[in-house]
């Protein structure tokens, strides 16, 4: 935050409801997702997991509309997703991808700025709101003490953080982010969860993300979208999808599933081949 000023790291209310049905994508002739439907409401966060493979990237970038479907039906807010311009899209969604190259000679508040792009003119004209929204998503992601430095001086979790904030300033009703926790040490993990709570609850957001770690879904999302081999094997609840029967089948491996006695939430353990020598590890309670 910059000194002497007083920036409210708030965002106004704005969430779309977000319907895909039907969704096809075949990679080189051969679907690798197969009729998928995901709906992802106001206010709600819905987290895919699966094991690799499974389809969970393809079924996001496809909702973005980065990934050209075989067969999808796509509705935002009711109206055909598919009929909105790409600058009617990004003005109600933002997708944080995996993995984006690291551009060089610009500013964190560069980087940050380009999340407006929607908002600006053909020519790169007047954003009025621009500034005061750069300014809260970086304060909403724990940048803004990094605003002028380069971000090829950045670790990889400030990289993160500063991309997540990108699609913040973009002030999108519809939030998608793919392995957002890629690169953060555990801190800003659980502060990222945090946060797409926060987005999810005080502003009304719909955030569909892509999660690997099953117990982190669990503690954050209100639904779960479990995937195995391109297909929605299970779709609802934490506690009714992420059972022990459904995840030792997807991951094959031996999963159970237990609750957290400090938290209450939903508990996971895969056994390997080493765990099992050992008595004295038993099923979670
Ligand atoms: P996940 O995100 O669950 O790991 P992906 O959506 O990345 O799964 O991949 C689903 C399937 O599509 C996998 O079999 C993967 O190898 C394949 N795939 C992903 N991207 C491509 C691509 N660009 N070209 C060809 N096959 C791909």
């Amino acid at each position: 935050m910059r000194a002497g000023e007083e920036i409210s790291a708030t965002l106004t209310p704005r969430g779309h409801e977000l319907s895909a049905t039907g969704v096809t994508v075949a990679y080189d002739g051969i679907d690798v997702v197969h009729d998928a439907s995901v709906t992802l409401r106001p206010g709600d966060v819905t987290v895919l997991v699966g094991p690799n493979g499974s389809g969970k990237s393809t079924l996001l970038r496809t909702l973005a509309r980065l990934q050209r479907a075989r067969t999808a039906a796509l509705a935002i807010d009711g109206t055909d997703g598919l009929a909105l311009t790409p600058r009617q899209l990004s003005r109600r969604l933002a997708l944080l991808t995996q993995d984006r190259p690291t551009p060089s000679g610009l500013t964190v508040r560069d980087v940050v700025e380009f999340g407006r792009y929607p908002y600006r003119g053909r020519w790169g004209g007047a954003d009025p709101d621009g500034p005061a929204a750069v300014d809260r998503a970086m304060a909403l992601t724990g940048v803004a003490e990094l605003a002028e430095r380069g971000v090829e001086h950045l670790s990889g979790g400030q990289l993160q953080r500063v991309w997540l904030a990108g699609c913040l300033a973009q002030e999108t009703g519809v939030l998608l982010l793919d392995e957002p926790t890629n690169h953060l040490d555990l801190r800003y993990q659980i502060e990222l969860l945090d946060l797409i709570r926060d987005l999810a609850d005080d502003h009304g957001i719909a955030v569909g993300a892509v999660l690997h770690d099953l117990d982190q879904a669990a503690a954050v999302a209100d639904r779960i979208v479990l995937l195995h081999q391109g297909r929605i094997i299970a779709a609802g609840l934490p506690e009714d999808v992420l059972t022990s029967e459904r995840l030792t089948d997807a991951y094959g491996i031996r999963i159970e599933v237990g609750t957290d006695p400090l938290t209450g939430r939903l508990r996971t353990r895969a056994i390997g081949r080493h765990h099992t020598r050992s008595e004295r590890l038993s099923t979670p309670s």
